[in-house]
């Protein structure tokens, strides 16, 4: 998906120093804002509350969405740097397109993974023929400085590992936990799993006390350690928890986020990350100069989105803020 905000804002991400150490309950309900002509998305990262967990950068949960009579989803081709994008539908089904040939129908319960590293370019669409709802999660992980110029790829994985208890299905879709590990490459120690609660489900699961996580309320809520986490609203759990209480009412599902606090500082801008204002100015360039780095989307009939104008501010990396 693309930031198709017309003047996106400069976010300036990573440093630790606002990394709690110790747990906490902070919740984020995000804002709404509005994708295209058609698509209301809430974003979750980055709040003026909370810019990272781990290496997760950008978390947008949408719908469900009644799609019956629309087109569902249109993202024209866009590029993206130094990031990957983790696609995860709830509902209805995405067809991707990319600058490498992918040609990709997924649906729930399976990763679409692009690592867009050095640049890629890619585009997502319900298809023709669509179910009636729309439901999923946009989620980008910021790359460290070591894989970030790595070759561009794609990843589809339609069966995934995971485990079941009291009441919960779980489905790891990057990293480890419960002894089921993703295929899914990743780049710094993170976590993502989708948590699927029966109703009455009461359910303890263990964390990596070095990590920061956070729990995103996809479909229904359910308490959280106490607290109430809603449908649609982001729930950070700080760091050094070694486990994790989840009571529900009725059906919910979670999606439970969580990673090595992200030490670099870097630059993001619509769909860039970088790591300086030069770096993303040029980006912006290239991308309207269809340039090579990113390629082109084969088989997408129609116009790319162009890049907005940049801010009139240089971007500067710099701490992270709260
Ligand atoms: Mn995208």
């Amino acid at each position: 998906m693309s930031d198709l905000d017309a003047r996106p804002a400069a976010r300036v991400l990573g440093g630790t120093a606002e990394t709690p150490a110790r747990p906490v309950l902070d919740l984020l309900p995000g804002k709404e804002v509005q994708l295209g002509r058609s698509t209301r998305v809430r974003r979750l990262l980055p709040t003026l509350g909370r810019r990272l967990v781990g290496a997760w950068a950008f978390v947008d949960h949408y719908g469900p969405d009644d799609i019956a009579t629309g087109r569902g989803m249109q993202v024209a081709p866009h590029p993206h740097t130094g990031l990957q994008t983790v696609s995860w539908l709830l509902q209805g089904r995405v067809h991707h397109r990319d600058s490498l040939g992918s040609d990709v129908e997924f649906g729930p319960g399976e990763l679409a993974l692009m690592t867009a590293g050095h640049g890629i370019s890619h585009s997502e669409q319900s298809p023709v023929s669509h179910p009636r709802y729309l439901h999923g999660a946009q989620l980008w992980v910021a790359l460290p400085d070591s894989a970030r110029e790595v070759a561009p790829a794609f990843e589809h994985h339609a069966v995934l590992p995971g485990f079941t208890s009291d009441g919960l299905t779980a489905t790891v879709l990057m990293g480890s936990l419960g002894g089921a590990t993703s295929p899914g490459t990743a780049y710094t120690p993170l976590l993502g799993v989708d948590l699927d609660l029966a109703a009455g489900a009461d359910v303890e699961l263990a964390l990596e006390p070095d990590f920061e996580h956070a729990l995103l309320g996809a479909s229904g809520g359910a308490d959280v350690e106490g607290a109430p986490l809603g449908h649609g609203q982001l729930l950070y759990l700080g760091t050094g928890r070694r486990t994790v209480r989840i009571r529900t009412e009725t059906p919910a599902k979670l999606l439970l986020l969580g990673g090595e606090p992200f030490e670099e500082q870097l630059v993001m801008w619509w769909n860039f990350v970088g790591r300086s204002g030069e770096e993303i100015a040029t980006y912006a360039e290239q991308w309207d100069a269809e340039h090579e780095r990113f390629g082109t989307v084969v088989g997408y009939d129609g116009d790319r989105l162009p890049a907005p104008a940049l801010p009139p501010v240089a971007l500067k990396p710099r701490g992270r803020e709260r």
